[in-house]
């Protein structure tokens, strides 16, 4: 019998310290799963099996031996390729590091196996997580498991397909504009992006630094809790990642949402938002209401400037961040070349994809000099107002919830020659980032055919607590709908 589908930390951790199964057991189930679905779905770009039997047999001999278990002990975990594993290869999702290998584990990764997770393996993404439905990848689009003719979201598609397919009991992806919630909700599972800081960035292959965030992709709030816990906290070796203590997340969650004030924003309900989207998370909010939650009207007015202001901000971290990929260290070099620049420009052509390099150029334009004041100093100070909008509505309410996209998942190639048209799939999305603010996805319906529909709830700086006690919630009035 498959035991995948039926598993959360919980379950799967309970089942190793009982001995009803063996953390072996369970990363063998979990190869077959993995085998059976991921030639359709392609989440998987690396397996490390050898990797991940060492891990499991040292959480089988703590177990037989009848000592403690760490807290996610012999639970099996994907992580995307955007984070750097010691000695298994990390692509970015780009040609440029096919054949690129690690000396050094990320910090969120070795705290995940430092506390009994294994590691199965690597997922696709959106090339350096460009992107909004994994079509980016240099290594093929990831397929929904929803509904294999749609997207599954992105850039984090492969985490969020890996866990809707049971491939992974969870994984980790990474949220730069949306990258973690925007996949969780086309996928139906739960996605969080912790605030910035709250997780060391040490490892991950930056994209644009000042927005990149990593967290977790889960079956279950308490699951996104339990990872937080693991992977949350300050990391010398990233000088961004916060000096705030760590709460004890799962146990937030057990307190009631009744007399929270939940923030519902004008901007986020405006022309653009799909009406089957529309009625689920309105349906959603009614339930909160009546669950004692009150129900606050609060006005972000930036918002319709964030698109813009993302693409600005993100381009031009990206493009100093991916300089460094030039032909001479762990990047792809071209062949034949006669002269040095030659070989800058030939490995970089050959190695990037088209939407990398589109992004390379914008970045580039927008920090060049004569431009810099009126594009990149510009998006910076709208940074700065879309901050204070969220600390204005912050001092009314303890919580904001948004649809997390306009739309339920869309077809393969159905926006992928319209760039534009793939940034506005991020509207709900990109201002947290901006902000620096906490946010989660969590599933609050579906449409009539059939597609998962995402909730978002946004906190304040630091306080995940919050958004995972509403995401919870949502997740038992959700369970119950279905029955
Ligand atoms: N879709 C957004 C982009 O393409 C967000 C990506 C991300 O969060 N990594 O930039």
């Amino acid at each position: 019998m498959d035991l995948t589908p039926s598993l959360t930390i919980d379950t799967a951790r309970s089942a190793v310290e009982q001995r009803t199964t063996t953390a072996a057991a369970l990363v063998e189930a979990h190869y077959a799963r993995i085998q059976k679905e991921n030639g359709q779905i392609n989440a998987f770009l690396t397996l490390c099996k050898e990797r991940a039997m060492e891990e499991a047999d040292r959480i089988d001999r703590t177990a037989a031996e009848g000592k403690p278990l760490p807290p996610l002990a012999g639970v099996p975990v994907g992580i995307k390729d955007v984070m750097s594993t010691r000695g298994v290869r990390t692509t970015a999702g780009s040609k440029i590091l096919e054949k690129y290998i690690p000396p050094f584990d990320c910090t969120a990764v070795a705290r995940l196996e430092a506390a009994g997770a294994v590691v199965l393996g690597k997922l696709n993404c959106d090339e350096f997580a460009m992107g909004s439905s994994n079509e980016n990848s240099a290594y093929g689009p990831v397929r929904n498991p929803r509904d294999l003719t749609r997207v599954p979201g992105g850039s984090s598609g492969g985490s969020a397909a890996a866990v809707a397919a049971d491939m992974a009991v969870f994984t980790l992806g990474s949220d730069t504009g949306g990258s973690i919630r925007q996949p969780a909700s086309f996928c139906g599972v739960v996605g969080l992006m912790p605030t910035y800081g709250r997780v060391s960035r040490y490892g991950l292959i930056a994209f644009a630094s000042s927005l990149d965030h990593i967290g977790p992709l889960t079956k279950t709030v308490k699951d996104a809790a339990a990872v937080l816990q693991i992977i949350a906290g300050r990391d010398p070796m990233d000088s961004t990642s916060a000096e705030v203590p760590v709460p004890d997340f799962v146990s937030e969650l057990g307190k009631p949402v009744r007399g929270l004030k939940l923030g519902v924003a004008r901007e986020y309900f405006a022309d653009g938002l799909d009406e089957e989207v529309r009625q689920a998370v309105e349906v959603a909010i009614d339930k909160l209401k009546a669950l004692g939650c009150e129900i606050v009207q609060v006005s972000l007015p930036h918002t319709p400037f964030a698109i813009p202001t993302y693409y600005l901000i993100a381009t031009a971290e990206a493009s100093s961040n991916l300089a460094r990929y030039d032909g001479v260290r762990y990047s792809h070099r071209a062949r034949g070349v006669k002269t040095l620049s030659e070989m800058y420009r030939r490995s970089r052509d050959e190695g990037f994809g088209a939407e990398v390099k589109r992004r390379i150029m914008l970045g580039t334009y927008a920090l060049s000099t004569g431009y810099y004041d009126a594009y990149y100093l510009k998006a910076q100070k709208v940074r700065t107002l879309l901050t204070s909008d969220f600390e204005k509505a912050f001092s009314k309410v303890d919580a904001i919830v948004t649809p997390t996209s306009p739309t339920a998942a869309f077809r393969l190639g159905e926006k992928s020659n319209d760039p534009l048209s793939m940034y506005l799939a991020d509207i709900y999305t990109v201002t947290a980032d901006l902000v620096g603010v906490p946010g989660i996805s969590v599933p609050c319906g579906v449409s009539r055919s059939g597609l998962p529909i995402g909730l978002q709830i946004l906190g304040r700086h630091f306080d995940e607590g919050m958004v995972l006690r509403v995401a919870q919630a949502v997740e038992n009035f959700t369970a119950d709908s279905r029955g």
